[in-house]
């Protein structure tokens, strides 16, 4: 999943940064309000994490004009503490969900797989599950019933993706887009590698290949 960053704290922008990285997620970093108004709208991110206080235009204007220009992206807001102000505001511009300042890493990362999940209509899910797999998005590992499987980073970011899309083709393009930031460069030889690699894991039948179009997860699991 691709992220981008609005937040013009520049250490915390980051800890945020390494955080997410750490948790599978390709990030982009603005710091600027005008910035983001352009790259939030012409970039295809899964979610943007937006500080409210932003130099060149408030992050309220920044959303407002988002949403105006038909952006559905969910949003998860960073508001001043005791600012509730704020937040209503936040919330009437189309933020999904918001954060105040400080806030524990960890409720980030439970609050944006959450998000995400609600995105893709699997909100009753307390976990990321597609037939018979249940991915455990702290430990990084997916479960096949009882059974962990290890996966490496670049396996665990895939498979995510994967599973929060079931039932749909996605190009190499469409995966590379989504799985690397703007500063990455893109290789579809290597997604074909952690494919194959998810394939001997899963069982080849989990992710079906569609000549010309891409790949589809099935979720079939051995
Ligand atoms: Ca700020």
């Amino acid at each position: 999943m691709r992220l981008l960053l609005v937040e013009d704290t520049v250490s915390l922008a980051d800890e945020l940064i390494a955080g997410l990285s750490r948790h599978g997620y390709a990030v982009d970093w603005l710091a600027d309000g005008r910035d983001a108004v352009y790259q939030g709208s012409s970039e295809p991110y899964d979610l943007i994490i937006l500080d409210l206080g932003l130099p060149g235009l408030p992050g309220l204007d920044v959303l407002q004009q988002w949403r105006a220009g038909g952006l559905s992206v969910p949003v998860l807001v960073l508001t001043a503490r005791g600012s509730w102000a704020e937040r209503i505001e936040g919330l009437k511009a189309g933020a999904d969900d918001y954060l105040t300042k400080p806030f524990h890493p960890e409720e980030l990362q439970l609050r944006i797989q959450s998000l995400l999940r609600r995105s893709r209509g699997l909100a009753n899910q307390p976990t990321l599950e597609a037939a018979g797999l249940q991915l455990d998005e702290s430990r990084q590992c997916v479960c096949s019933g009882e059974l962990p499987i290890q996966l490496t980073a670049a396996e665990f970011r895939l498979l995510r993706y994967f599973m929060l899309h079931p039932g749909q083709v996605l190009s190499k393009s469409h995966l590379s887009e989504h799985l690397y930031d703007g500063e990455t460069e893109r290789d579809s030889n290597v997604l074909e590698v952690h494919v194959n690699h998810l394939r001997r894991k899963l069982g080849r039948e989990v992710i079906e290949t569609r000549r010309g179009q891409g790949y589809l997860f099935t979720g079939v699991a051995r």
